[in-house]
């Protein structure tokens, strides 16, 4: 990789909301570190997409919940860490509280919550080392109000917006910005068998969000347009909340 360029690590970025904001990070002039689980075939769709907007990109599949996995994936990166990390990687389990069972609870809060901590923890000494970085937790707008049947999920979004603002606080002083982004309704996979039609009406901008709406916060979040930012969730929701 050319090393006047910045890197990026993104979660979770074989499709949806994590692919977008590769894409347009590598638009802004970033190389990619694309991490993902099993999605092989579209991670080197997204990896194409990456090339054509000019960055370099390569393809890390591993669990982020799996702390052993992910310190032995970033191994090799953490001579020159990236500039930019991006904890996207989710999923749901959805269920009401009394009929959630064990796996549904752990999983969910094991990918979002320590998979959230597992990344960040490996990288973070290299880049307080360098004095410089951007930290972005995608959360969601489950984490700042309720859903019913999502208890897990906000427990899980909530926790990172909490770990958010501390360890903005933390590492301010070494110049490491850390923010996150809730994003409400957006379409992609995740939304998968969601009365999609229903949900848009009670969207206040009638529509969902498109993966480019959240792409496009984080795509700030990392520019050097956004200095004196940190420690802060912002909501990229169609208005659907409102704090
Ligand atoms: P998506 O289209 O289902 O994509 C999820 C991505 O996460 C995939 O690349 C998937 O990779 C990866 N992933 C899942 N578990 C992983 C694990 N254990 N380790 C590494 N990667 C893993 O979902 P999305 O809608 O883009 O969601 C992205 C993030 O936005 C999630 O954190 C989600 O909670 C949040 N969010 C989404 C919405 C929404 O409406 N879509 C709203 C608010 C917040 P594989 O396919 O290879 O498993």
């Amino acid at each position: 990789m050319d090393s006047e360029r910045k890197t990026a690590l993104i979660t979770g970025a074989s499709k949806g909301i994590g692919a977008a904001i590769a894409i347009q990070l590598a638009k802004d002039g970033f190389d990619i570190l694309l991490n993902y689980r099993k999605s092989h075939e579209q991670a080197r769709g997204v990896a194409a997409e990456v090339e054509a907007a000019g960055g370099s990109c390569h393809l890390l599949p591993f669990d982020v919940a799996d702390a052993a996995e992910v310190e032995k994936q970033l191994a090799p990166f953490l001579d020159t860490p990236p500039f930019v990390l991006v904890n996207n990687a989710g999923f749901t389990a959805d269920s009401l509280f009394g009929m959630m069972d064990d796996n549904s609870w752990r999983r969910v809060i094991d990918v979002h919550l320590n998979g959230f901590f597992n990344v960040t923890r490996t990288l973070l000494p290299r880049m307080l080392r360098k004095r410089k970085g951007r930290i972005v937790n995608i959360s969601s707008t489950a984490g700042q109000t309720g859903n019913p049947g999502q208890a897990n999920y906000s427990a899980a979004k909530a926790g990172l917006i909490g770990a958010t603002r501390s360890l903005a606080v933390e590492v301010a002083k070494r110049n490491i910005l850390v923010n996150a982004v809730a994003p409400g309704f957006i379409e992609t996979d995740m939304l998968a068998g969601l009365p999609v039609e229903e949900i848009a009406k009670s969207i206040p901008l009638g529509r969902l969000g498109k993966a480019d709406d959240v792409a496009h916060m984080v795509s700030f979040l990392c520019s050097d347009k956004a200095q004196y930012i940190t420690g802060q969730t912002f909501s990229v929701n169609g208005g659907i909340f409102t704090a």
